[in-house]
């Protein structure tokens, strides 16, 4: 390998050449940020230490690789990050996963076998909804869909001998139920139970699902991780208990990340705690001005004292993202029939101002989307007005005030 640029080459063959030159690092520079490692293939320099790193790599031992898809320095530095952060003041290890969707389905598929059953509160994200009632259900996975309002006395109840997880989101999607997740832990682990719970909505900065109990925790990356809205990206952390069960899934799934994308959510990682306390400010100042409007009923921000969570949310979270919905008044829309609700609704959400029509949250930009819960519920259907999600971004609050108020004048004026 040729050791400085100057160097003449060793082959006289181009072709070899090409192959040999610019693969050195210079370690002596050191920069504030890692270099990303894009790696397939990792090197040894003898058969012994290539065996010795494949006995580490099966052992679940940390920063061991034979192969990217087992890690590499760049994957690790985040695996470690996220350990750090979400596992604070616990033994807790991280894995990555492509999305956060992955990240729900490696979890569960690392702790449950055929036979078992799952008990999974009717709010959860309605993917993670379909996985259960589809590949797990195939696995011969039971699941029992569980109201959100039940506290640990009435889920304790539903627990049968074969009961494995209980999967958790607080607060729910689109709906903001909060649960009281460290008596539910605490009842769980008496009996057994692994409590698992989907983290995406407050992030690390606003809670600490670890504190509360629980065994698993899944994180979607994708959202207030990256910041950004552009790339996908998910992890499970648990507690070192667990590891073995979550690591072997990996490396049998064949689960892993690309270093390039491993880089984008380290440096999302470093703006989180400033990004989130704005989304949190600005989320409040849009939802109390939304509750003091006409045209809405009720504002579903587990933050504001009128939100049935509000006193557990107080007591355990340390603040609040910028994701929430509201509840519109059918006595706002012109027509308030099926058809001119859905003409009302367009013409909030169609404006393309600041508010984007989009399914994902968590970045820099504010986005709306009616919250269409046909389907996704079983225990309680949601008997309700119109339903509308907004992601409060990192705007200007007046200038989202603005916008929002002419929709709602473009959603009443609609027929
Ligand atoms: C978006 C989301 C996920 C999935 O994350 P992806 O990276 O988009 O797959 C999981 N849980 C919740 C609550 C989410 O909002």
């Amino acid at each position: 390998m040729s050791e400085h640029p100057s160097r003449p080459l060793n082959s006289a063959s181009l072709a070899t050449a090409v192959t040999e030159v610019g693969r050195r690092l210079d370690a002596r520079i050191v920069t504030a940020n890692l270099p990303v490692h894009r790696a397939s293939t990792v090197l040894f320099d003898t058969l012994e230490q290539a065996a010795a790193e494949g006995r580490a790599v099966a052992a679940g031992t940390l920063h061991a690789s034979t192969y990217g898809t087992a890690g590499t320095p760049t994957t690790y530095a985040l695996m470690d990050a996220l350990a750090a952060i979400e596992g604070a003041g616990h033994a807790c290890r991280a894995a990555l996963m492509p999305s956060g969707l992955a990240a729900i389905s490696v979890a569960l598929l690392a702790v449950v076998k055929t036979g078992d059953h799952v008990l999974m509160s009717d709010s959860v994200y309605g993917p993670a909804r379909n996985f259960a009632q589809t590949m797990l259900k195939g696995l011969g996975v039971e699941t029992t869909f569980h109201d959100p309002a039940l506290d640990a006395a009435g889920l304790s109840a539903l627990i049968r001998p074969n009961t494995r997880v209980i999967y958790l989101e607080s607060p729910g999607s689109y709906t903001f139920e909060i649960q009281d997740v460290p008596a539910i832990c605490s009842m769980a682990r008496a009996r057994g139970v692994i409590t698992m719970i989907d983290n995406a909505w407050a992030s690390p900065v606003f809670a600490r699902p670890f504190d509360w109990g629980v065994d698993m925790s899944i994180l979607p990356l994708t959202k207030y991780w990256s910041g950004h809205a552009d790339v996908l990206m998910g992890a499970v952390v648990v507690r070192e208990a667990l590891w073995p069960a979550l690591w072997s899934a990996v490396r049998t799934l064949g689960i892993c990340v690309g270093g390039d994308d491993a880089f984008l959510i380290l440096r999302g990682l470093r703006t989180a705690d400033v990004r989130m306390r704005r989304h949190e400010q600005s989320g409040f100042e849009v939802a109390r001005w939304l509750e003091a409007r006409p045209e809405v009923r009720r504002v579903l921000h587990p933050g504001l004292p009128s939100h049935p969570g509000h006193a557990l949310w107080k007591r355990d979270f340390l603040g609040a993202s910028g994701l929430f919905s509201f509840e519109l008044d059918p006595a706002a829309f012109a027509d308030p029939s099926p058809e001119g609700i859905e003409r009302g609704l367009a013409a909030l959400c169609e404006r393309r101002r600041l508010f984007r029509i989009g399914y994902s949250w968590g970045g820099y930009e504010s986005l709306m989307i009616p919250g269409r819960l046909g389907g996704i519920r079983t225990v309680h259907p949601w008997q309700g007005g119109p339903l509308v999600r907004v992601h409060i971004g990192l705007e200007a609050p007046a200038d989202l005030i603005a916008d929002l108020e002419a929709g709602l004048a473009a959603l009443r004026a609609a027929r």
